[in-house]
């Protein structure tokens, strides 16, 4: 959610944090180091625990280690022990006397709590030197001051996580105050419109029920990870993506575009050319794309598979039937080697059957732009590059077709930019990144979805191993291995998100080392800062074999093929998705010999790290990896971020609350069906809010 957006429409919520009593410029240098600045932030910081301060235990049924509340009244107060280091205070009630003690103390502060007193003492039960109970340093309060509002005795207090240097007592104050300005006035339009066992609070109640848990609250809604107002703020987050999702699919299916009706001879022509016969799975995606197509609709299509699958058949074969009509189809590929490859697999497919193609790639360079630009106006009936395809220059004579290959690597934004160009084009998304399809479902709400599920190759086995970074050597030594069988071998190297100059430099480093341990075979290096022909070269080499090593960055994550390449090496491991591994891998044994990877962490691995490698080392199941990934990282991480376009949920989380989306969408459809504008006022006031949270992310042009 972009930081402009309130959680939800009142603006109060962009207040600062420091508008609150207590709340100083420390304090706020302090919240905002946890990235708690506006009161709507404040209003998801959620208590991790609670304390049960609602009714008194008597002193004789006390037991050790509870958080107890004890009302008693005082009988001795003063100094204890040598040197009067202490301070000691006995409290008495019906069944007994109870110890109170401190070691660090302000005198006169406990000399106002005197003999006869009426006190509640709060703390935890630990054990004398005699065995008896006592109170260490507990928290008194005066009977007298007590109130039904006090909030911290006679309720159920809320425990935050600790915010350092934030006294636990400060927060809880200065959170209450919060509530209490918020009180009855966060808006929800979702109230009253959805079934009570999916949302038994309204967004208001949900959060003052967490911060500020009712008397009679019971057990589960003092479990924050299972209470039913948990369950209401995730499915009031989720609603409003889905339906956003759900808007933004109606936008497309409102559009028009050019519908493209072949009688199919150049797809029969190209299916005769195979020398394969096509899985169950790619003649259905192919009959659904052929559908789509035909509509007067833009076609918004994700094919999802694991890699060999045979997701480019499929792309060809949409490619036949939009030329077939008359139309022009680019594909579009995430980095210009991968573009040239596709370029090279599909004029294999194409030429011979009379289509013409053109590569695009490095727009920057004129001659280069030049040559893009007649390819486009005419030239070409299909185009391959990278987003060079679609700088602001380019114009089709007649776009029918987009295809995106590798759609996790695209931000939301380049995705859009792209249909928004003239007509909208029919779109098919192949994303080799198998997707869990929890997430596929819920990400992806506004494409259709057509899926691989088997690959006509058979598994493709790539015999696994995770190495600690101290044994790092046995990966030297296996590579010495491979070389002498005069096979080849990747070393990649780890992924530095923020930098790709740091990451070539990892890899420039890598690359000296081992040409200086192998001086008889050719170590060569492959990064993304090279330029485009300078890649090619390097990779040319690599496949003629006249390089044995090829150190590189994740340029070679998906696409490459080299058959004689039989080991990959990773380097820092533990920084690559479980997908992304499991991409990596799929590089090698391509040929007839088997593969093998090694996965070396890095020097600092963290806690997970082995599980996580373990994961690839036991299958070879890209759903099933993709899934164990989700549970182990989140999907943030697990897709990356950025890549995946995935929105940073504030209570939902995926890995739990995917499962309900199925039936949000459900109740979307019908009242989509009812009332398709959603101009009914209760509807329309949904819509509103939908758009104004994902208006901007989801690109709705529409406005609220
Ligand atoms: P993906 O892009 O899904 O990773 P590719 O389209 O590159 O997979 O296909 C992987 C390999 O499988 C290619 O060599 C391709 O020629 C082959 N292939 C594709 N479909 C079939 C099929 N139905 N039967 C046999 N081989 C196939
Ligand atoms: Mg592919």
């Amino acid at each position: 959610m972009q930081a402009s957006v309130t959680p939800f429409d009142l603006p109060l919520l962009a207040t600062s944090l420091a508008a609150l009593p207590g709340v100083g410029p420390v304090t706020v240098r302090r919240l905002a180091g946890r990235e708690l600045k506006s009161w709507g932030d404040a209003l998801f910081f959620l208590p991790a625990r609670y304390q049960d301060r609602r009714t008194p235990t008597p002193i004789a049924e006390l037991s050790l280690g509870q958080l107890a509340v004890v009302q008693g009244r005082v009988v001795s107060s003063g100094v204890w022990g040598h040197k009067g280091k202490l301070y000691r205070l006995v409290l008495e009630d019906a069944t007994g006397r109870l110890g109170c003690l401190w070691f660090r103390f302000k005198r006169a502060h406990l000399e106002g709590y005197g003999v006869d007193a009426e006190l509640y003492a709060v703390g935890e039960v630990s054990q004398g030197p005699k065995g008896e109970m006592q109170l260490i340093h507990p928290e008194l309060y005066r009977v007298e001051d007590v109130g039904p509002e006090h909030p911290s005795v006679g309720r159920v207090v809320p425990v935050y996580p600790e915010v350092e240097g934030v006294a636990p007592a400060t927060l809880r104050r200065f959170m209450a105050e919060m509530m209490r300005r918020c009180d009855g006035q966060i808006p929800d339009p979702l109230a009253g419109m959805l079934p009570s066992d999916l949302y038994p609070h309204d967004a208001g109640e949900a959060l003052a029920r967490a911060h500020q848990p009712p008397h009679e609250a019971g057990p589960d809604d003092l479990d924050p990870s299972a209470a039913p107002w948990r369950g209401s703020l995730a499915v009031n987050e989720l609603m409003y993506f889905e339906l956003g999702l759900a808007l933004k699919r109606r936008t497309r299916e409102s559009a028009s575009a050019a519908p493209l009706k072949p009688e199919g001879r150049l797809l029969a022509r190209l299916l005769e050319n195979l020398p394969f016969k096509l899985t169950p799975g790619q003649q259905e995606a192919i009959a659904a794309i052929e559908k789509d197509m035909s509509r007067g609709h833009p076609m918004g299509r994700l094919l999802a598979g694991d890699v060999g699958t045979g997701k480019t058949v499929v792309a060809t074969a949409a490619m036949c039937l939009a030329v077939e009509a008359g139309a022009q189809a680019a594909l579009m590929a995430p980095t210009e080697v991968l573009a040239r490859q596709h370029l090279a697999t599909l004029s294999a497919y194409l030429e011979p059957l009379g289509v013409r193609l053109a590569l695009a790639v490095g727009g920057a360079n004129g001659n280069n732009g030049a040559a893009i630009r007649e390819a486009a106006s005419g030239g070409a009936q299909v185009l391959v590059g990278t987003h060079a395809l679609f700088s602001a220059k380019v114009e089709f004579a007649k776009l029918g077709l987009v295809i995106i290959d590798e759609q996790h690597r695209f931000g939301v934004h380049q995705r859009l930019a792209l249909a928004a160009k003239g007509t909208r084009p029919h779109m098919l998304v192949l994303s080799a990144t198998p997707i869990p399809r929890t997430l596929a479902l819920a990400l992806a709400g506004h494409l259709d979805l057509s899926d691989l599920p088997e690959r006509p190759l058979g598994p493709q086995k790539v015999a696994t191993r995770a190495l600690e970074f101290e044994h790092r050597k046995a990966a030297v030594d296996e590579l010495a291995k491979v070389l002498q069988r005069g096979e080849q071998a990747y070393v990649i190297c780890p992924l530095v998100e923020a930098s790709d100059k740091i990451e070539a430099q990892d890899a420039v480093a890598t690359a000296r080392r081992l040409d200086q341990y192998f001086p008889k075979h050719q170590v060569e290096l492959l990064h993304g800062r090279m330029d485009g022909a300078e890649q090619q070269e390097t990779l040319a080499r690599f496949r003629d074999g006249e390089s044995q090593v090829l150190v590189a960055t994740t340029v070679v994550e998906v696409g490459v093929d080299v058959p004689a390449a039989t080991l990959m090496i990773v380097l820092g491991a533990e920084r690559f998705g479980l997908s992304q591994l499991h991409q990596l891998r799929g590089r090698v044994g391509r040929g007839a010999k088997p593969g093998a990877c090694l996965l070396v962490a890095g020097p600092n691995p963290g806690e997970l790290s082995a599980r996580r490698l373990a994961v690839l080392a036991s299958t070879s199941d890209g759903a099933e990896i993709a899934e164990a990934d989700l549970y182990l990282r989140g999907p943030g991480e697990a897709l990356g971020e950025k890549q995946s376009g995935l929105p940073p949920f504030r209570v939902a989380r995926w890995e739990i609350d995917a499962e309900l989306v199925p039936r949000l969408r459900e109740i979307i459809a019908g009242w989509l069906k009812d009332d398709p504008e959603m101009k009914g006022k209760k509807l329309a006031a949904v819509r509103k809010e939908a758009v104004r949270r994902w208006g901007r992310r989801l690109g709705l042009v529409e406005a609220g």
